[in-house]
């Protein structure tokens, strides 16, 4: 399957292919492929075990066994030099590269800080290991700066970690996910943790941190409402493949695959009152045998012979005007299978009130 082509994707991802080796192995993430535009802001959406995380780790090259890239190619482009094969950097240059072109936040981040050893510590040996020209000084000066530009108090470096409120040790994570300039953030589940309030503050805040450096950002969640408030275009994920991607305002009024819709409909908007919530029925398929067709056969509720046999490529949504990158895996899309289209809940898409932007 592929995505649109962009001349300004600062990360091209063609084919990730993801297995947990076992007896018999979990195809975790499947023929996945997507592009990070610079300067973006990307969400990846789905339930839990639906790929993202190990997507995240496959991007980072953060894999560990039995977690296994079986497929695919990865590429990095700085804006003033040529592209870089990221799967092809040895070990000193993937680490170099992890923290100045690739920084990660994960979803324990708040809890991963060393307990024992103040704020100032923990950024010491980020510089020491990757700048060892930086003196004490300087590094003090940069440690206050980085947490003066995620809004802490920047003689908050002398603190330990349990000084800190969680949205205060999450803001600490991202500091130092920041302290090297890195162009791109993945963002794990940042804000899983923390209270409805304190992720109002931190999705704010990474907004602002994104206008403000430039950052391109791939956002990884699966509260899906969440990346109607933050993100410019998202992608949802379904048993390791990508089903749909397209813009926030695609995806987020006019849902094209079923999946997406009941997500959808399954999360509570930020500031909704009086939330009208579905469920969604029944569970994914098993990954160590996935099913033949449409992975979502088993629980939609469009569902009609064809999606047991054929696994539906991405293709253009038929269901309103659609923009390049726009794509939807379901044979509803498909002329051939599905010749009177969408049905009319799908077509409908939701009202614009519904939507949490
Ligand atoms: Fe439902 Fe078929 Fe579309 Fe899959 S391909 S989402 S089963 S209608």
């Amino acid at each position: 399957m592929s995505t649109a082509t962009a001349p300004d994707a600062v990360i091209r991802a063609t084919g990730i292919s993801v297995d947990y080796q076992g007896e018999a192995d979990t195809h975790a993430v499947r023929d996945v492929s997507l592009e990070l535009m610079r300067g973006e802001i990307l969400g990846i959406a789905g339930e839990s075990g639906c790929g993202k995380s190990t997507l995240a780790y496959a991007l980072t090259r953060l894999l560990q066994a039995p977690a296994a890239l079986v497929g695919g190619s990865l590429e990095y482009r700085p804006a003033d030099g040529p592209p870089v094969d990221v799967l092809a950097l040895d070990p000193a240059e993937l680490r170099a590269f992890r923290w100045s072109e690739i920084a990660m936040v994960f979803q324990g981040a708040m809890n991963s800080l060393n307990p024992v050893t103040r704020l100032r510590k923990q950024f010491d040996d980020i510089f020491e290991a990757h700048r060892p020209d930086m003196d004490r000084a300087a590094r003090l000066a940069r440690a206050r700066e980085l947490l003066d530009t995620v809004g802490i108090d920047p003689d908050r470096v002398m603190s330990y970690a349990h000084e800190l409120s969680g949205g205060m040790r999450q803001r600490v994570g991202i500091a130092m996910a920041l302290a090297l300039d890195p162009h791109v953030i993945i963002m794990d589940e940042p804000t899983t943790a923390l209270d409805v309030v304190v992720q109002r503050e931190i999705i704010d805040e990474i907004k602002r941190l994104q206008a403000q450096l430039g950052l391109s950002i791939v956002f990884i969640t699966h509260d899906l409402s969440l990346l109607l408030e933050l993100s410019d275009r998202i992608a949802i994920m379904y048993a390791g493949e990508i089903v749909e991607i397209g813009t926030t305002d695609e995806i987020g009024q006019w849902p094209a695959h079923p999946y997406t819709s009941a997500l959808l409909h399954s999360f509570p908007e930020l500031e909704a009152e009086n939330p009208d919530l579905m469920g969604i029925p029944g569970s994914p398929p098993d990954l160590r045998r996935p099913p033949a067709g449409c992975p979502f056969a088993a629980r939609c509720p469009y569902v009609f012979d064809a999606c047991r046999t054929i696994d539906p490529p991405l293709q253009t949504p038929r269901h309103r005007p659609a923009s390049d990158g726009w794509l939807v895996a379901c044979h509803l899309h498909d002329p051939e299978l599905a010749p009177d289209g969408p049905p009319e809940a799908l077509r409908d898409g939701l009202a614009p009130a519904a939507v949490a932007r």
